[in-house]
Protein backbone atom coordinates (compact mmCIF):
# COMPACT_ATOMS: atom_id res chain seq x y z
CA UNK A 1 0.00 0.00 0.00
CA UNK A 2 1.14 3.59 -0.80
CA UNK A 3 1.98 5.70 2.05
CA UNK A 4 -1.20 7.78 4.25
CA UNK A 5 -1.92 10.76 3.36
CA UNK A 6 -4.02 13.66 2.33
CA UNK A 7 -4.26 13.05 -1.56
CA UNK A 8 -6.86 11.65 -3.19
CA UNK A 9 -6.30 10.23 -6.49
CA UNK A 10 -8.46 9.87 -9.01
CA UNK A 11 -7.28 7.99 -12.13
CA UNK A 12 -8.80 6.71 -15.85
CA UNK A 13 -6.16 4.44 -15.95
CA UNK A 14 -5.00 1.57 -13.39
CA UNK A 15 -1.40 1.52 -14.75
CA UNK A 16 -1.29 5.71 -13.44
CA UNK A 17 -2.22 4.60 -10.27
CA UNK A 18 0.67 1.52 -10.34
CA UNK A 19 2.80 4.80 -11.02
CA UNK A 20 1.98 7.24 -8.59
CA UNK A 21 2.47 4.36 -5.92
CA UNK A 22 5.94 4.11 -7.23
CA UNK A 23 6.49 7.97 -6.91
CA UNK A 24 4.98 8.02 -3.37
CA UNK A 25 7.74 5.75 -2.09
CA UNK A 26 10.07 7.74 -4.12
CA UNK A 27 8.79 11.20 -2.98
CA UNK A 28 7.10 9.96 0.15
CA UNK A 29 3.68 11.10 -0.85
CA UNK A 30 0.79 10.17 1.19
CA UNK A 31 -2.26 8.97 0.06
CA UNK A 32 -5.86 8.88 1.29
CA UNK A 33 -7.82 7.40 -1.43
CA UNK A 34 -7.10 5.74 -4.76
CA UNK A 35 -9.52 4.97 -7.12
CA UNK A 36 -9.32 3.77 -10.65
CA UNK A 37 -12.63 4.22 -12.26
CA UNK A 38 -12.78 1.56 -14.68
CA UNK A 39 -15.14 1.69 -17.12
CA UNK A 40 -17.16 4.44 -15.52
CA UNK A 41 -20.55 1.80 -15.88
CA UNK A 42 -22.04 3.14 -12.60
CA UNK A 43 -20.05 5.76 -10.56
CA UNK A 44 -18.35 8.84 -12.79
CA UNK A 45 -16.12 11.38 -11.97
CA UNK A 46 -18.05 13.63 -10.47
CA UNK A 47 -19.51 10.75 -7.77
CA UNK A 48 -16.12 10.03 -6.78
CA UNK A 49 -15.12 14.22 -6.56
CA UNK A 50 -17.93 14.86 -4.44
CA UNK A 51 -17.34 11.70 -2.34
CA UNK A 52 -13.80 13.14 -1.97
CA UNK A 53 -15.29 16.51 -1.18
CA UNK A 54 -17.07 15.01 1.85
CA UNK A 55 -13.80 12.72 3.02
CA UNK A 56 -12.17 14.32 6.23
CA UNK A 57 -9.08 12.05 5.68
CA UNK A 58 -8.90 14.07 2.13
CA UNK A 59 -6.73 17.70 1.79
CA UNK A 60 -6.32 17.37 -1.14
CA UNK A 61 -7.93 16.02 -5.05
CA UNK A 62 -5.98 14.99 -7.92
CA UNK A 63 -7.41 13.86 -10.70
CA UNK A 64 -6.34 12.43 -14.08
CA UNK A 65 -9.33 12.51 -16.35
CA UNK A 66 -9.61 11.06 -19.83
CA UNK A 67 -13.09 12.22 -20.19
CA UNK A 68 -16.27 14.36 -18.18
CA UNK A 69 -19.42 12.85 -18.86
CA UNK A 70 -21.62 15.18 -17.70
CA UNK A 71 -19.71 18.56 -17.74
CA UNK A 72 -22.10 20.67 -16.72
CA UNK A 73 -22.34 18.97 -13.33
CA UNK A 74 -18.62 18.30 -12.64
CA UNK A 75 -18.05 22.15 -13.11
CA UNK A 76 -20.59 22.40 -10.34
CA UNK A 77 -19.75 20.11 -8.33
CA UNK A 78 -15.74 21.19 -8.43
CA UNK A 79 -16.73 24.72 -8.27
CA UNK A 80 -18.37 23.89 -4.68
CA UNK A 81 -15.58 21.98 -3.45
CA UNK A 82 -13.07 24.22 -4.73
CA UNK A 83 -13.63 27.00 -1.88
CA UNK A 84 -12.98 24.42 0.34
CA UNK A 85 -10.18 21.92 -1.15
CA UNK A 86 -7.69 22.45 -3.75
CA UNK A 87 -8.17 20.11 -6.79
CA UNK A 88 -5.75 19.69 -9.25
CA UNK A 89 -7.07 18.19 -12.79
CA UNK A 90 -4.58 16.42 -15.48
CA UNK A 91 -7.08 16.11 -18.60
CA UNK A 92 -6.02 14.38 -21.52
CA UNK A 93 -7.00 13.93 -24.90
CA UNK A 94 -6.71 17.56 -25.50
CA UNK A 95 -5.82 17.22 -28.75
CA UNK A 96 -7.62 14.30 -30.12
CA UNK A 97 -10.55 16.49 -28.33
CA UNK A 98 -10.73 19.12 -30.67
CA UNK A 99 -13.79 18.24 -32.35
CA UNK A 100 -15.87 21.33 -33.66
CA UNK A 101 -19.40 21.83 -32.88
CA UNK A 102 -20.71 23.74 -35.48
CA UNK A 103 -19.44 25.22 -39.04
CA UNK A 104 -19.64 28.61 -37.50
CA UNK A 105 -16.79 31.58 -35.78
CA UNK A 106 -17.67 30.17 -32.20
CA UNK A 107 -17.98 26.93 -32.65
CA UNK A 108 -14.80 26.82 -34.85
CA UNK A 109 -12.51 29.15 -32.09
CA UNK A 110 -14.02 27.26 -29.20
CA UNK A 111 -12.68 23.34 -29.38
CA UNK A 112 -13.54 20.91 -26.62
CA UNK A 113 -10.81 20.67 -25.36
CA UNK A 114 -10.69 25.00 -25.28
CA UNK A 115 -14.00 24.48 -22.91
CA UNK A 116 -13.04 22.07 -20.51
CA UNK A 117 -9.80 23.31 -19.91
CA UNK A 118 -11.63 27.01 -19.29
CA UNK A 119 -14.31 25.37 -17.37
CA UNK A 120 -11.82 23.88 -14.87
CA UNK A 121 -10.09 26.86 -14.29
CA UNK A 122 -13.53 28.86 -14.28
CA UNK A 123 -14.13 26.21 -11.57
CA UNK A 124 -11.18 27.13 -9.50
CA UNK A 125 -9.36 23.77 -10.38
CA UNK A 126 -5.55 24.02 -10.84
CA UNK A 127 -4.91 22.58 -14.21
CA UNK A 128 -1.55 20.79 -14.92
CA UNK A 129 -0.25 19.36 -18.60
CA UNK A 130 0.99 15.77 -17.37
CA UNK A 131 0.96 13.10 -14.54
CA UNK A 132 4.26 13.89 -12.64
CA UNK A 133 3.08 17.79 -12.35
CA UNK A 134 -0.07 16.64 -11.14
CA UNK A 135 1.31 14.70 -8.02
CA UNK A 136 4.01 17.24 -7.90
CA UNK A 137 1.53 19.80 -7.47
CA UNK A 138 -0.93 17.74 -5.23
CA UNK A 139 2.03 16.65 -2.96
CA UNK A 140 3.06 20.44 -2.38
CA UNK A 141 -0.28 21.56 -1.88
CA UNK A 142 -0.88 18.51 1.15
CA UNK A 143 2.85 19.76 2.45
CA UNK A 144 2.73 23.51 2.28
CA UNK A 145 -0.46 25.82 2.62
CA UNK A 146 -1.58 27.12 -1.09
CA UNK A 147 0.64 30.31 -2.41
CA UNK A 148 -1.75 33.29 -1.41
CA UNK A 149 -0.10 36.55 -3.85
CA UNK A 150 2.62 36.58 -5.79
CA UNK A 151 5.44 38.11 -3.99
CA UNK A 152 8.72 34.76 -3.55
CA UNK A 153 11.72 35.72 -1.60
CA UNK A 154 14.66 33.15 -2.46
CA UNK A 155 17.58 32.62 -0.53
CA UNK A 156 20.54 30.74 -2.23
CA UNK A 157 24.38 29.86 -1.82
CA UNK A 158 24.47 29.98 -5.99
CA UNK A 159 24.00 33.43 -7.10
CA UNK A 160 23.52 32.25 -10.47
CA UNK A 161 20.79 29.76 -9.56
CA UNK A 162 19.52 32.67 -7.86
CA UNK A 163 19.23 35.24 -10.69
CA UNK A 164 17.64 31.86 -12.84
CA UNK A 165 14.99 30.71 -10.68
CA UNK A 166 13.89 34.82 -11.00
CA UNK A 167 13.48 34.26 -14.20
CA UNK A 168 11.80 31.46 -14.50
CA UNK A 169 9.59 32.42 -11.22
CA UNK A 170 8.94 35.99 -13.26
CA UNK A 171 8.29 34.16 -16.63
CA UNK A 172 5.26 32.20 -14.91
CA UNK A 173 3.79 35.55 -13.54
CA UNK A 174 5.55 35.23 -10.42
CA UNK A 175 7.68 38.25 -8.52
CA UNK A 176 10.55 38.38 -6.73
CA UNK A 177 10.16 41.91 -5.28
CA UNK A 178 13.59 43.95 -3.64
CA UNK A 179 13.15 44.03 0.11
CA UNK A 180 12.90 47.17 1.69
CA UNK A 181 15.86 48.55 3.66
CA UNK A 182 14.59 47.77 7.35
CA UNK A 183 14.38 43.84 6.28
CA UNK A 184 17.08 43.97 4.36
CA UNK A 185 18.93 45.45 7.73
CA UNK A 186 17.73 42.83 9.65
CA UNK A 187 19.30 40.18 7.07
CA UNK A 188 22.76 41.46 6.79
CA UNK A 189 24.03 40.93 9.89
CA UNK A 190 24.18 37.35 9.38
CA UNK A 191 25.51 37.69 5.87
CA UNK A 192 29.18 38.06 4.59
CA UNK A 193 30.28 41.76 3.71
CA UNK A 194 30.21 40.55 0.11
CA UNK A 195 26.99 38.77 0.19
CA UNK A 196 23.29 40.46 -0.87
CA UNK A 197 19.78 40.63 1.08
CA UNK A 198 18.18 42.18 -1.71
CA UNK A 199 16.83 39.49 -3.02
CA UNK A 200 17.52 36.61 -4.36
CA UNK A 201 19.18 36.56 -0.88
CA UNK A 202 23.03 35.20 -1.67
CA UNK A 203 24.45 33.70 1.19
CA UNK A 204 27.54 33.44 -0.70
CA UNK A 205 30.10 30.28 -0.74
CA UNK A 206 30.66 31.08 3.43
CA UNK A 207 29.85 27.90 3.92
CA UNK A 208 30.48 27.42 7.45
CA UNK A 209 27.81 29.89 8.02
CA UNK A 210 25.21 28.00 6.02
CA UNK A 211 22.97 26.93 8.67
CA UNK A 212 23.03 30.37 10.90
CA UNK A 213 22.61 32.11 7.39
CA UNK A 214 20.06 29.97 5.89
CA UNK A 215 17.88 29.85 9.46
CA UNK A 216 17.72 33.54 10.08
CA UNK A 217 17.53 35.00 6.74
CA UNK A 218 14.49 32.27 6.02
CA UNK A 219 12.77 33.08 9.64
CA UNK A 220 12.85 36.75 8.95
CA UNK A 221 11.25 35.98 5.24
CA UNK A 222 8.86 34.35 7.05
CA UNK A 223 7.58 36.92 9.51
CA UNK A 224 7.77 39.60 6.62
CA UNK A 225 4.23 41.17 5.24
CA UNK A 226 7.14 41.49 1.96
CA UNK A 227 6.77 38.09 0.42
CA UNK A 228 4.06 35.33 -0.02
CA UNK A 229 6.47 32.60 -0.29
CA UNK A 230 10.12 31.33 0.23
CA UNK A 231 12.21 29.45 -1.44
CA UNK A 232 15.66 28.30 -0.08
CA UNK A 233 17.80 27.09 -2.73
CA UNK A 234 19.71 24.26 -1.77
CA UNK A 235 22.33 23.19 -4.12
CA UNK A 236 25.12 21.64 -3.38
CA UNK A 237 26.88 21.96 -0.19
CA UNK A 238 23.99 23.52 1.60
CA UNK A 239 21.74 20.21 0.38
CA UNK A 240 24.60 17.64 1.75
CA UNK A 241 25.32 19.61 5.10
CA UNK A 242 22.21 17.98 7.13
CA UNK A 243 22.70 21.20 9.16
CA UNK A 244 21.28 23.37 6.79
CA UNK A 245 18.20 20.64 6.44
CA UNK A 246 17.83 20.70 10.61
CA UNK A 247 17.86 24.90 10.31
CA UNK A 248 14.96 24.44 7.05
CA UNK A 249 12.85 21.76 9.17
CA UNK A 250 13.11 23.84 12.39
CA UNK A 251 12.28 26.85 11.36
CA UNK A 252 9.41 26.07 9.18
CA UNK A 253 7.91 24.19 12.13
CA UNK A 254 8.28 27.32 14.64
CA UNK A 255 6.52 29.62 12.00
CA UNK A 256 3.83 27.05 11.87
CA UNK A 257 3.49 26.92 15.69
CA UNK A 258 3.57 30.68 14.98
CA UNK A 259 0.31 29.87 13.12
CA UNK A 260 1.96 31.86 9.99
CA UNK A 261 0.58 30.07 6.54
CA UNK A 262 3.39 30.67 4.20
CA UNK A 263 4.51 28.26 2.24
CA UNK A 264 8.17 27.08 2.06
CA UNK A 265 9.11 25.23 -1.22
CA UNK A 266 13.01 23.83 -1.62
CA UNK A 267 14.26 23.99 -4.94
CA UNK A 268 16.83 21.15 -4.41
CA UNK A 269 19.89 20.65 -7.09
CA UNK A 270 21.78 17.96 -4.64
CA UNK A 271 23.54 15.06 -5.13
CA UNK A 272 22.56 11.52 -4.35
CA UNK A 273 25.16 11.52 -1.18
CA UNK A 274 22.47 14.72 -0.04
CA UNK A 275 18.97 12.01 -0.71
CA UNK A 276 18.94 11.67 3.35
CA UNK A 277 18.43 15.42 4.29
CA UNK A 278 16.04 15.24 1.09
CA UNK A 279 13.66 12.30 2.49
CA UNK A 280 13.85 14.55 5.89
CA UNK A 281 12.73 17.68 4.69
CA UNK A 282 10.05 15.82 2.69
CA UNK A 283 8.61 13.75 5.25
CA UNK A 284 8.82 17.35 7.76
CA UNK A 285 6.48 18.34 4.83
CA UNK A 286 8.74 20.85 3.16
CA UNK A 287 8.54 19.90 -0.91
CA UNK A 288 11.33 19.79 -2.68
CA UNK A 289 11.53 20.41 -6.25
CA UNK A 290 14.37 19.21 -8.92
CA UNK A 291 15.93 22.62 -9.73
CA UNK A 292 14.59 25.71 -10.98
CA UNK A 293 12.17 25.15 -13.51
CA UNK A 294 10.47 22.39 -11.75
CA UNK A 295 10.92 24.94 -8.63
CA UNK A 296 9.07 27.64 -10.33
CA UNK A 297 6.22 25.45 -12.13
CA UNK A 298 4.75 23.86 -8.98
CA UNK A 299 5.27 27.12 -6.70
CA UNK A 300 3.17 28.91 -9.55
CA UNK A 301 0.52 25.96 -10.18
CA UNK A 302 -0.17 25.89 -6.14
CA UNK A 303 -1.56 29.50 -6.09
CA UNK A 304 -4.79 30.06 -5.04
CA UNK A 305 -6.89 29.44 -8.09
CA UNK A 306 -9.49 31.56 -9.45
CA UNK A 307 -13.19 29.80 -9.12
CA UNK A 308 -16.27 32.40 -8.59
CA UNK A 309 -18.40 31.89 -6.08
CA UNK A 310 -21.20 29.41 -7.11
CA UNK A 311 -24.42 30.78 -8.12
CA UNK A 312 -27.55 29.85 -5.78
CA UNK A 313 -30.20 31.29 -7.88
CA UNK A 314 -31.46 28.76 -10.52
CA UNK A 315 -31.71 30.27 -14.52
CA UNK A 316 -34.48 31.27 -15.32
CA UNK A 317 -35.92 31.47 -18.93
CA UNK A 318 -35.74 35.20 -19.55
CA UNK A 319 -35.04 35.60 -22.76
CA UNK A 320 -38.52 35.42 -25.29
CA UNK A 321 -37.92 32.94 -28.09
CA UNK A 322 -38.47 33.90 -31.53
CA UNK A 323 -41.68 33.99 -32.72
CA UNK A 324 -42.40 31.32 -35.95
CA UNK A 325 -39.00 30.44 -36.33
CA UNK A 326 -38.54 26.60 -36.06
CA UNK A 327 -34.97 26.13 -36.09
CA UNK A 328 -31.64 27.15 -38.23
CA UNK A 329 -30.01 30.44 -38.75
CA UNK A 330 -32.10 33.37 -38.01
CA UNK A 331 -32.16 36.72 -40.36
CA UNK A 332 -30.44 40.15 -39.27
CA UNK A 333 -33.33 41.50 -38.28
CA UNK A 334 -34.22 39.07 -36.15
CA UNK A 335 -30.84 38.69 -34.93
CA UNK A 336 -30.41 42.23 -33.70
CA UNK A 337 -33.87 42.34 -32.17
CA UNK A 338 -33.28 39.47 -30.17
CA UNK A 339 -30.07 40.95 -29.06
CA UNK A 340 -30.74 44.44 -28.75
CA UNK A 341 -33.99 42.67 -26.02
CA UNK A 342 -30.55 40.88 -24.44
CA UNK A 343 -29.35 44.32 -23.63
CA UNK A 344 -26.44 44.84 -26.08
CA UNK A 345 -25.72 47.93 -27.72
CA UNK A 346 -26.81 47.63 -31.84
CA UNK A 347 -26.10 50.09 -34.72
CA UNK A 348 -29.40 51.42 -35.65
CA UNK A 349 -30.27 49.03 -38.99
CA UNK A 350 -33.24 49.30 -41.50
CA UNK A 351 -34.29 46.16 -43.84
CA UNK A 352 -34.35 47.27 -47.40
CA UNK A 353 -36.22 45.35 -49.95
CA UNK A 354 -35.65 47.82 -52.92
CA UNK A 355 -33.16 50.35 -54.18
CA UNK A 356 -35.85 53.73 -53.13
CA UNK A 357 -36.17 51.58 -49.68
CA UNK A 358 -32.42 51.46 -49.66
CA UNK A 359 -31.89 55.24 -49.95
CA UNK A 360 -34.81 55.95 -47.61
CA UNK A 361 -33.39 54.40 -45.08
CA UNK A 362 -30.06 55.65 -45.10
CA UNK A 363 -31.75 59.00 -45.09
CA UNK A 364 -33.14 57.62 -41.84
CA UNK A 365 -30.14 56.36 -40.52
CA UNK A 366 -28.09 59.30 -41.13
CA UNK A 367 -24.46 59.41 -43.23
CA UNK A 368 -22.28 57.43 -43.83
CA UNK A 369 -24.15 54.69 -44.14
CA UNK A 370 -23.14 50.47 -44.93
CA UNK A 371 -25.34 48.41 -46.92
CA UNK A 372 -24.60 44.64 -46.81
CA UNK A 373 -26.64 41.88 -48.52
CA UNK A 374 -28.86 40.08 -46.61
CA UNK A 375 -29.51 36.36 -48.05
CA UNK A 376 -29.50 33.10 -46.57
CA UNK A 377 -26.22 31.35 -46.59
CA UNK A 378 -23.87 33.97 -47.24
CA UNK A 379 -21.54 33.70 -44.28
CA UNK A 380 -18.68 36.10 -44.87
CA UNK A 381 -20.54 38.88 -46.26
CA UNK A 382 -17.51 41.35 -47.19
CA UNK A 383 -15.30 37.93 -48.78
CA UNK A 384 -17.68 37.96 -51.27
CA UNK A 385 -18.11 42.08 -51.57
CA UNK A 386 -21.39 42.11 -49.62
CA UNK A 387 -20.41 45.04 -47.24
CA UNK A 388 -20.06 47.94 -48.56
CA UNK A 389 -19.09 50.85 -46.19
CA UNK A 390 -18.67 54.54 -46.05
CA UNK A 391 -22.10 55.38 -48.25
CA UNK A 392 -22.25 59.18 -47.71
CA UNK A 393 -25.31 60.03 -50.26
CA UNK A 394 -27.76 58.52 -51.77
CA UNK A 395 -26.04 58.39 -54.99
CA UNK A 396 -23.55 56.41 -53.37
CA UNK A 397 -26.13 54.29 -52.04
CA UNK A 398 -27.93 53.75 -54.69
CA UNK A 399 -24.70 52.63 -56.76
CA UNK A 400 -23.80 50.23 -53.71
CA UNK A 401 -27.04 48.40 -53.76
CA UNK A 402 -27.42 47.78 -57.90
CA UNK A 403 -24.04 46.31 -57.26
CA UNK A 404 -24.81 44.36 -54.57
CA UNK A 405 -27.97 42.77 -56.32
CA UNK A 406 -26.32 42.63 -60.03
CA UNK A 407 -23.28 40.71 -58.26
CA UNK A 408 -24.79 38.64 -55.48
CA UNK A 409 -28.68 38.48 -56.25
CA UNK A 410 -29.21 40.07 -53.32
CA UNK A 411 -32.27 42.26 -53.67
CA UNK A 412 -32.95 42.42 -49.85
CA UNK A 413 -30.29 44.96 -47.98
CA UNK A 414 -29.50 45.44 -44.09
CA UNK A 415 -28.69 48.98 -44.09
CA UNK A 416 -26.62 50.18 -41.17
CA UNK A 417 -25.48 53.35 -39.65
CA UNK A 418 -21.49 53.33 -39.93
CA UNK A 419 -19.88 53.13 -36.30
CA UNK A 420 -16.90 55.38 -36.18
CA UNK A 421 -13.62 52.98 -36.30
CA UNK A 422 -12.36 51.67 -33.53
CA UNK A 423 -10.90 48.01 -32.01
CA UNK A 424 -12.51 45.29 -33.27
CA UNK A 425 -13.91 42.78 -30.80
CA UNK A 426 -16.34 39.31 -30.81
CA UNK A 427 -18.28 38.35 -28.86
CA UNK A 428 -20.18 35.09 -28.90
CA UNK A 429 -22.05 32.03 -27.22
CA UNK A 430 -23.01 28.09 -27.85
CA UNK A 431 -24.68 25.55 -26.22
CA UNK A 432 -21.99 22.91 -26.01
CA UNK A 433 -23.35 19.09 -25.93
CA UNK A 434 -21.90 18.74 -22.34
CA UNK A 435 -21.08 22.09 -20.77
CA UNK A 436 -24.36 23.59 -21.67
CA UNK A 437 -24.26 27.53 -23.01
CA UNK A 438 -20.84 28.89 -23.45
CA UNK A 439 -19.54 32.79 -23.67
CA UNK A 440 -16.53 33.82 -25.90
CA UNK A 441 -15.08 36.90 -25.85
CA UNK A 442 -12.20 38.11 -27.86
CA UNK A 443 -10.45 40.29 -30.76
CA UNK A 444 -12.68 40.24 -33.33
CA UNK A 445 -13.40 41.64 -36.99
CA UNK A 446 -12.57 39.84 -40.01
CA UNK A 447 -9.11 38.30 -38.46
CA UNK A 448 -10.72 36.63 -35.91
CA UNK A 449 -9.80 33.35 -37.36
CA UNK A 450 -6.34 34.81 -37.97
CA UNK A 451 -5.53 35.33 -34.84
CA UNK A 452 -7.74 33.17 -32.09
CA UNK A 453 -7.10 35.30 -29.31
CA UNK A 454 -10.47 34.92 -27.38
CA UNK A 455 -11.21 33.26 -23.81
CA UNK A 456 -14.21 30.91 -22.87
CA UNK A 457 -16.78 30.47 -19.92
CA UNK A 458 -19.57 28.79 -19.08
CA UNK A 459 -22.42 31.20 -18.68
CA UNK A 460 -23.79 32.82 -16.46
CA UNK A 461 -20.57 34.77 -15.05
CA UNK A 462 -20.55 37.75 -13.23
CA UNK A 463 -18.50 40.97 -13.80
CA UNK A 464 -15.61 40.01 -12.17
CA UNK A 465 -15.52 36.51 -14.29
CA UNK A 466 -15.79 38.49 -17.49
CA UNK A 467 -12.90 40.82 -16.68
CA UNK A 468 -10.75 37.66 -16.15
CA UNK A 469 -11.44 36.57 -19.74
CA UNK A 470 -10.26 39.99 -20.58
CA UNK A 471 -7.17 39.56 -19.03
CA UNK A 472 -6.51 36.43 -20.91
CA UNK A 473 -6.47 37.55 -23.89
CA UNK A 474 -3.01 37.84 -25.78
CA UNK A 475 -4.19 41.45 -27.02
CA UNK A 476 -5.12 42.88 -23.91
CA UNK A 477 -2.67 45.96 -24.99
CA UNK A 478 -5.43 46.73 -26.92
CA UNK A 479 -8.11 47.72 -24.41
CA UNK A 480 -5.81 50.00 -22.41
CA UNK A 481 -5.43 51.89 -25.21
CA UNK A 482 -2.73 52.17 -27.91
CA UNK A 483 -1.23 54.07 -30.66
CA UNK A 484 -3.45 56.91 -30.17
CA UNK A 485 -6.18 55.39 -29.06
CA UNK A 486 -8.01 55.84 -25.52
CA UNK A 487 -8.17 53.16 -23.48
CA UNK A 488 -12.11 50.92 -23.41
CA UNK A 489 -14.26 51.09 -19.99
CA UNK A 490 -13.08 47.69 -19.52
CA UNK A 491 -15.74 47.81 -16.96
CA UNK A 492 -18.24 48.32 -19.19
CA UNK A 493 -17.14 45.81 -21.56
CA UNK A 494 -17.38 43.22 -18.67
CA UNK A 495 -20.90 44.15 -17.97
CA UNK A 496 -21.54 44.01 -21.25
CA UNK A 497 -20.20 40.53 -21.51
CA UNK A 498 -21.98 39.02 -18.18
CA UNK A 499 -25.15 40.43 -19.75
CA UNK A 500 -24.75 38.25 -22.59
CA UNK A 501 -23.64 35.31 -20.29
CA UNK A 502 -27.14 36.31 -18.71
CA UNK A 503 -29.04 35.90 -21.86
CA UNK A 504 -27.60 32.86 -23.34
CA UNK A 505 -28.14 31.11 -20.24
CA UNK A 506 -31.90 32.38 -20.03
CA UNK A 507 -32.26 31.49 -23.39
CA UNK A 508 -32.13 27.37 -24.40
CA UNK A 509 -33.56 27.94 -27.87
CA UNK A 510 -30.21 29.38 -28.49
CA UNK A 511 -27.87 27.29 -30.06
CA UNK A 512 -25.60 29.84 -30.55
CA UNK A 513 -24.54 33.40 -31.49
CA UNK A 514 -21.79 35.70 -33.26
CA UNK A 515 -21.18 39.12 -32.69
CA UNK A 516 -18.73 40.10 -34.70
CA UNK A 517 -17.32 42.79 -34.59
CA UNK A 518 -18.31 44.94 -31.83
CA UNK A 519 -16.81 47.94 -32.36
CA UNK A 520 -15.27 49.53 -29.04
CA UNK A 521 -14.82 53.45 -29.99
CA UNK A 522 -15.14 56.99 -28.66
CA UNK A 523 -18.70 56.17 -28.31
CA UNK A 524 -18.88 53.23 -26.33
CA UNK A 525 -19.44 49.56 -27.41
CA UNK A 526 -21.56 48.60 -30.64
CA UNK A 527 -22.87 45.54 -32.18
CA UNK A 528 -22.76 45.94 -36.43
CA UNK A 529 -22.83 41.87 -37.13
CA UNK A 530 -24.51 39.18 -35.57
CA UNK A 531 -25.23 35.73 -36.74
CA UNK A 532 -27.51 33.63 -34.59
CA UNK A 533 -28.75 29.92 -34.83
CA UNK A 534 -31.93 28.26 -32.94
CA UNK A 535 -32.71 25.22 -31.99
CA UNK A 536 -35.88 23.54 -33.50
CA UNK A 537 -37.11 21.94 -29.98
CA UNK A 538 -36.65 24.44 -27.13
CA UNK A 539 -34.26 23.28 -24.46
CA UNK A 540 -35.89 22.81 -21.29
CA UNK A 541 -32.64 24.69 -18.75
CA UNK A 542 -32.79 22.86 -15.59
CA UNK A 543 -32.95 18.93 -17.64
CA UNK A 544 -29.43 19.24 -16.69
CA UNK A 545 -29.01 19.06 -13.23
CA UNK A 546 -28.88 15.65 -11.94
CA UNK A 547 -30.01 14.70 -8.67
CA UNK A 548 -27.25 14.74 -6.05
CA UNK A 549 -26.20 10.90 -5.48
CA UNK A 550 -22.49 11.14 -4.66
CA UNK A 551 -22.98 10.06 -1.26
CA UNK A 552 -21.50 6.45 -1.05
CA UNK A 553 -17.56 6.32 -0.79
CA UNK A 554 -15.79 4.31 -3.65
CA UNK A 555 -13.40 1.92 -1.98
P1 LIG B 1 -18.79 39.70 -42.45
O1 LIG B 1 -18.26 39.36 -41.10
O2 LIG B 1 -19.95 38.84 -42.82
O3 LIG B 1 -17.76 39.69 -43.51
P2 LIG B 1 -19.41 42.33 -41.31
O4 LIG B 1 -20.81 42.83 -41.23
O5 LIG B 1 -18.79 41.90 -40.05
O6 LIG B 1 -19.37 41.19 -42.44
O7 LIG B 1 -18.53 43.48 -41.96
C1 LIG B 1 -17.16 43.32 -42.20
C2 LIG B 1 -16.36 44.47 -41.60
O8 LIG B 1 -16.89 45.71 -42.03
C3 LIG B 1 -16.44 44.55 -40.10
O9 LIG B 1 -15.46 43.74 -39.49
C4 LIG B 1 -16.22 46.03 -39.83
O10 LIG B 1 -14.83 46.33 -39.90
C5 LIG B 1 -16.88 46.70 -41.01
N1 LIG B 1 -18.27 47.11 -40.69
C6 LIG B 1 -19.37 46.38 -40.92
N2 LIG B 1 -20.49 47.06 -40.52
C7 LIG B 1 -20.06 48.24 -40.02
C8 LIG B 1 -20.73 49.38 -39.46
N3 LIG B 1 -22.06 49.43 -39.30
N4 LIG B 1 -19.97 50.40 -39.04
C9 LIG B 1 -18.61 50.36 -39.18
N5 LIG B 1 -17.94 49.33 -39.70
C10 LIG B 1 -18.65 48.27 -40.13
MG1 LIG C 1 -18.52 39.97 -39.20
Amino acid sequence: MPARGGIALYTQSGAYGMAAFTQSQEDLIGFSRVVACGNKADLDETDVLQAFGEDPETRVIAMLLESIGDGRRFFEAAREIAQRKPIVVLKTGRGEAGRRAAASHTAALASDTAITLSALRQAGIRVVDDGLTLLDVAAALDRQPPLVGRRIAIISNSGGTGVEISDLLESRGLQVPKLSEPLQAAIRPVLPTYGSAANPIDVTTEWRRFPEMYGSSLAALIDSDEVDAVVPVLLQRSALMSEVTDRVIAEVADARARGTQKPVHVCWVGSEAAEDNRRRLLAAGIPCHLWPARTAQVLALSAVAGGSEPRVAAVRCIARPPIGVDGGWLSSDLAFALIADAGLPVTPWRIAGSRAEAIAAAETLGMPVVLKAEREGLIHKSDSGGVRLGLVSAVAVGEAYDDVANRLGATTVLMQRQARPGVELVLGAHRDATFGPVVMAGLGGIWVEALGDVALRLAPFDEGEALAMLDELKGRALLSGSRGRPAMDRAALASLIARLSEWIAGAPWLEELDANPVIANADGFVVVDVRMRVSAQPHDVQARSRSGTGGETPS
